[in-house]
């Protein structure tokens, strides 16, 4: 008798691949386990175990495996499952999710390099073996897998490996560590039983003679009166007083210390119970309760500032009462020590948080808690990536913001999209999905109304704080009647003003980081373009640089201009650094804080800023849409949007919604505590529909008219959309391959197919791209499609010249 087994390989190649194993193996080993086994030119993978059988594989030999990497499975059946639907539907291998799903150190292969870890402590007890391979890494800083099989003389080094990883001697290369530590900032309170202004002449009575502590408390009062939180030194700079004063009133438990800014995830065993919910929460909290009775999807559209976190909660607590899993999901950058600290004081034990800012050892920490499902790792919040976690008992996954574009994955493969995928896990566990926004995607709106999805709406905010007031300010105008400093209007800078003066903080929001994003020669009109990309670089003050946002390619600012010499350099248009500038010069006392890709780079950049805005360290804050998420300021009174044009003239069937969306969300950080808020957005275009239905609040107006659209130009949810993207370096090639495969699919899809076309920006990184795009009817069979559409990529491949060209498939592309 022969035993195989078939194998998940991490490359994108579709099938599986059968190895030979013993009878002995063939009894351990159960799908899930990992193996590392040969492919290709003796290239070493770890491959994952799909199945055991008997048959031996048709037209080539199988190989034997060379060993066995786990005791027990390490992925379970619900994730192949899910893995088979995502490699089905988005069409790509299973090779590429396992990729995608796995930590990396859980995916080891030849070319994988290791290094030293800095932070091993040499009190490990090693074996001969591991040893070999510390002493190897003293010589050479780094080494491949494929050096150790060398240095070991044999081809089973992965269990080495892997228990140097656990020992903590070595870590895999790619893991960049984060260097920065935030700082953690000592702040002071009173406490709870002495918290209010009437106490405060009994507080001074019950301190007695204590002269230097009265007097502490009554600095401390003149410093609350400012609203902002208190730093320990400033309270001991402004009192002139010594630490032992302070430290006896905390001894006193009158004041007490706490810090805003936190490391990872760290429970300190300080719970809080969740909110006692408002009648509408309650009211909404029961009709999801309900929905969930009939539908397997509830959507939740409830303004900003509702209170759907809190409902969350509460859904969220009847479930891991019941001791099932539950998965909080939330666009990368939305996942902010914000959400995380309100989490954890309600669910602390259960809290695990998952995201690609982590570091592997972490990620690897979080995958194992859930393999084994600790306690610690019930409720995950994470990005979209924590879809893959190996969870065995799904009982709720919540969609937070699920309109947000960030959920879905354009590169590289599985391009999935998270809440569209979060649905089928939930299918796979049986359990529900609640999907939560203030303005749903239309595609999920339109379930919603077709009764495919549960649909429970709330339309108050929390303390009944009204919506802001929305005020459109035409800078067309403004420009006419020289009413303009550099890009704000006078009726920004008096709303902005107001704002400061009452002690307010402001947030403003710019679409573009950098400061110009054009730079243009007056006299011959040319602009300093990327060498590597079709696109003009963008000018960065700061540095006196410009940059490309595509490829990262960066150049000194030159002094002339490239093609006529001339010195006449202008800028055209403007980023948020550019808006930080303007704003030192026109409120020159305001602190200025800005929040784009370039100022949160690291794991704590961004959590830095908004500690400092949530500290009110920061007066107004700049910013480009991370801005939008979620994010929760008591003391904001002002949003305003620097210009809406840009958005709105985006060449995309989404641009509509998307820039309602964003302007909705952006507006919605204003007034969310007591007094309504304001927002001014400043447009060249003030009768603009879009417009319109931002400042009257109507979604459901923007919704029935992008519907209408839709379906006249044949997109979602009407039509589904398929894209096939083409890159290559050599422009001709790209080009026939393009012309070909568009002459062959069009015989197939006939007018259902656009293009090939040449996208805007027509060459990124020295690769020349050419789209084509396949729309299906709902009424289309969608497998027979995809089966036509890779009937076709084969043929395409089968031809010599196309057979090096990049060929990307993107279902459900938006
Ligand atoms: P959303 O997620 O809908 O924007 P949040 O859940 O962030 O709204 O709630 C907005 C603010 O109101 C938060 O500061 C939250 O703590 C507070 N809040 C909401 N509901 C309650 C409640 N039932 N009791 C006390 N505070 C609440
Ligand atoms: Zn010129
Ligand atoms: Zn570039």
């Amino acid at each position: 008798m022969n035993y195989y087994t078939n194998v998940i390989l991490p490359i994108p190649l579709q099938k599986l691949f059968t190895y030979k194993i013993t009878e002995a193996e063939s009894s351990f080993l159960k799908p899930g386990m990992r193996v590392a086994v040969e492919f290709g030119k003796s290239k070493v993978y770890t491959a994952l175990v799909f199945n055991v059988h008997q048959t031996a594989p048709e037209g080539y030999e199988a190989k034997e495996i060379y060993q066995i990497l786990d005791d027990i499975p390490i992925v379970n059946e619900l994730q192949l499952k899910h893995w088979e639907w995502i490699s089905n539907y988005y069409m790509c291998s299973l090779g590429e999710v396992f990729r995608a799903a796995l930590p990396s150190a859980f995916l080891l292969e030849s070319e994988t390099e290791i290094k030293l870890n800095t932070e091993f402590s040499n009190d490990q007890e090693l074996s001969d073996d591991e040893f070999l391979i510390f002493e190897a890494l003293q010589h050479q800083t780094q080494l491949s897998i494929f050096n150790i099989i060398e240095i070991l003389g044999k081809k089973t080094v992965f269990p080495v490996i892997k228990d140097l990883i656990e020992k903590n001697v070595i870590v895999v290369k790619e893991q960049i560590y984060e260097q920065y530590k935030p700082k953690l900032i000592k702040y002071i309170r009173l406490t709870e039983v002495w918290s209010s202004n009437e106490k405060l002449s009994e507080l001074i009575d019950s301190l007695g003679r204590a002269k230097k502590q009265r007097e502490l408390i009554l600095t401390y009062f003149q410093l609350k009166s400012l609203k902002k939180p208190i730093k320990v030194s400033d309270l001991q700079e402004k009192a002139n007083c010594s630490a032992p004063v302070i430290k006896s009133l905390v001894d006193k438990e009158i004041l007490e210390f706490y810090f805003i800014q936190k490391d990872r995830i760290n429970f300190e065993g300080k719970t809080s119970e969740i909110k006692q919910l408002t009648t509408f929460q309650e009211a909404a909290f029961k009709s999801i309760k309900e929905n969930f009775e009939q539908k397997q999807v509830t959507l939740l559209k409830g303004i900003t500032s509702s209170g759907k976190t809190e409902i969350y909660a509460k859904l969220i607590k009847e479930k891991l009462e019941k001791g099932e899993q539950v998965l909080y999901l939330l666009p990368e950058i939305a996942l902010t020590t914000q959400l995380i600290d309100r989490l954890q004081l309600y669910f602390g034990e259960y809290l695990s948080v998952f995201h690609s800012k982590y570091s592997m050892n972490e990620r690897v920490e979080v995958w194992n808690n859930i393999c084994e499902n600790k306690k610690k790792a019930r409720l995950v919040l994470g990005a979209r990536s924590s879809l893959f976690l190996p969870y065995s008992n799904i009982g709720l996954i919540i969609v937070d913001e699920e309109h947000e574009s960030s959920f879905k994955q354009y590169d590289p493969a599985p391009r999935y999209h998270a809440r569209d995928a979060a649905v089928v896990l939930a299918n796979i566990h049986k359990s529900k999905v609640l999907l939560g926004s203030a303005t749903p995607a239309v595609e999920t709106y339109y379930n919603a109304k077709q009764g495919k999805y549960g649909l429970v709406e709330l339309n108050r905010r929390f303390g009944d704080v009204l919506l802001p007031e929305i005020e459109l300010v035409d800078i067309k105008e403004k420009h006419r009647k020289k009413r303009m400093t550099g890009h704000f209007s006078d009726r920004l800078i008096k709303m902005i003003k107001d704002a400061l003066d009452e002690k307010e903080q402001v947030i403003l929001f710019q679409n573009r980081r950098g400061f110009a994003p054009v730079v243009e020669c007056e006299t011959c009109g040319v602009s300093p373009q990327c060498p590597q990309c079709d696109v003009s670089l963008t000018f960065h003050s700061y540095r006196k640089e410009l940059r490309c946002h595509y490829c990262g390619y960066r150049q000194a600012m030159p002094y002339n201009c490239v093609a006529c010499g001339s010195e006449k350099l202008s800028t055209k248009g403007f980023g948020t650094e550019q808006i930080e500038l303007e704003l030192h010069q026109l409120f020159p006392e305001a602190n200025v804080g800005r929040m784009d890709l370039d100022t949160t780079r690291g794991k704590y950049g961004y959590q830095k800023i908004i500690g400092q805005f949530e500290a009110q360290e920061i007066d107004i804050l700049v910013g480009t849409q991370m801005l939008s998420k979620g994010l929760d300021f008591g003391n904001v009174s002002l949003v305003g949007v620097m210009n809406a044009d840009n958005m709105l003239n985006f060449p995309d069937f989404r641009a509509h919604e998307r820039s309602y969306q964003l302007m909705v969300q952006v507006s919605g950080r204003a007034g969310r505590n007591k007094k309504r808020g304001k927002v001014a957005i400043q447009t060249f275009n003030p009768f603009h529909q879009i417009l319109q239905q931002v400042s009257t609040n109507s979604y459901e107006e923007m919704f029935k008219e992008q519907l209408d659209e839709r379906w006249q130009y044949h997109y979602p949810p009407f039509y589904r959309i398929i894209k096939i993207t083409l890159r290559h370096k050599d422009f001709n090639r790209v080009e026939q391959g393009a012309n070909w495969l568009g002459k062959s699919l069009s015989s197939v899809f006939h007018e259902d197919l656009l293009g090939p076309t040449t996208p805007a920006i027509s060459k990124i990184r020295n690769y020349y791209i050419r789209h084509l795009v396949i729309k299906i009817s709902k009424k289309q069979n969608l497998t027979s499609t995809k089966n036509n559409i890779i009937k076709i990529k084969n043929s395409f491949q089968a031809i010599k010249e196309f057979r090096p060209i990049k060929f990307n498939i993107d279902v459900d592309n938006y």
